[in-house]
């Protein structure tokens, strides 16, 4: 008799591992080869599991695979910044766009603490990100858009942001959207006290939902400079009509269609300089390495 069952792995604790096959959770451990990398498996890891023995036997192959937080098949992010209270932190949510675009992660912007604000005044930023191709999201404390909920469903999918942007509060009322009955509300609130870079997903409707503090320190460990440069879309769009198309980094090269295009203010100002400032903090840390 073949007990081989498939599932998700949702949660890894002390080399134990819950995998989720929809309708049932089982505690595994990995097959005797496994245990020397506790690294082999990952929670975000589609398995084939003996559901008798509880043994992991195969870990299929990832789409992404992300180090910090450890965390594999990334399908969406959904990155929350607040429009007050931190101020919109234009230069970590255009970072946390290209690293994720960098893993091959779907982009999603959610605007917080709508309320504090006169949020005409972002208008023309909504747009740009929209218009290059980012579905943007607006929740205030008592109002979350129910298509956030839509697009979750059917999908892996990790909240990022700050601290105090107001993901504990999308957390909260999911749950009270769909009546969830699981621990994520308690697990938002009493994240602050772990230390541990613990990171568990969450069954949301149909699809997953992880919250972890480990990307508020998201890094560009092990971008190249040309491909840093492909992460922003609408650069990368512009940059066949690049001289050295292929090679243009958009900086002093002749010919550089982008730089004309931020010279006729059709780029928003702050991305093309965060743009250079991530490209140097990329060269320097190069670098230091040699
Ligand atoms: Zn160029």
């Amino acid at each position: 008799m073949d007990y081989t069952k498939r599932g998700l792995v949702i949660k890894s604790i002390s080399g134990e591992y819950t995998v989720s096959t929809g309708d049932a959770l089982y505690i595994c451990k990995p097959r005797g080869v496994f245990r020397y990398n506790e690294s082999t498996v990952k929670v975000g890891d589609h398995v084939l599991f003996d559901s008798q023995e509880l043994i992991i036997k195969e870990v299929e192959k990832r789409k992404n695979d992300l180090k910090r937080p450890v965390i594999a098949n990334i399908d969406k992010a959904f990155l929350v910044f607040s429009y007050a209270e931190p101020d919109l932190n234009l230069n970590l949510l255009d970072r946390m766009i290209s690293i994720f675009d960098y893993y091959d992660i779907e982009i999603r912007i959610i605007f917080s603490k709508s309320d504090l604000v006169d949020t005409t005044k972002y208008d023309d930023i909504i747009k740009y990100y929209e218009k290059i191709g980012y579905i943007c999201y607006e929740i205030s404390k008592d109002y979350i858009d129910e298509r956030i909920i839509k697009d979750i469903s059917g999908s892996i999918c990790v909240l990022a942001g700050q601290s105090g942007v107001g993901k504990t509060t999308l957390v909260n009322n999911l749950d009270k959207e769909l009546d969830l009955k699981t621990n994520l509300i308690s697990y938002a609130l009493g994240r602050g006290k772990h230390t541990t870079r613990h990171i568990e997903l969450f069954k949301v409707g149909d699809g997953y939902l992880a919250d972890s503090p480990g990307f508020g320190n998201i890094d560009f460990d092990d971008v190249d400079e040309q491909t840093f440069s492909h992460t922003f879309v609408e650069f990368f769009k512009e940059s066949e009509n690049c001289k050295f198309k292929g090679h243009c980094l958009h900086l002093n090269e002749p010919g550089c269609a982008v730089k004309k295009k931020v010279e006729t203010n059709e780029y928003l100002k702050s991305r093309y300089d965060n743009y250079l400032l991530f490209l140097n903090e990329i060269k320097e840390k190069k670098m230091r390495k040699y």
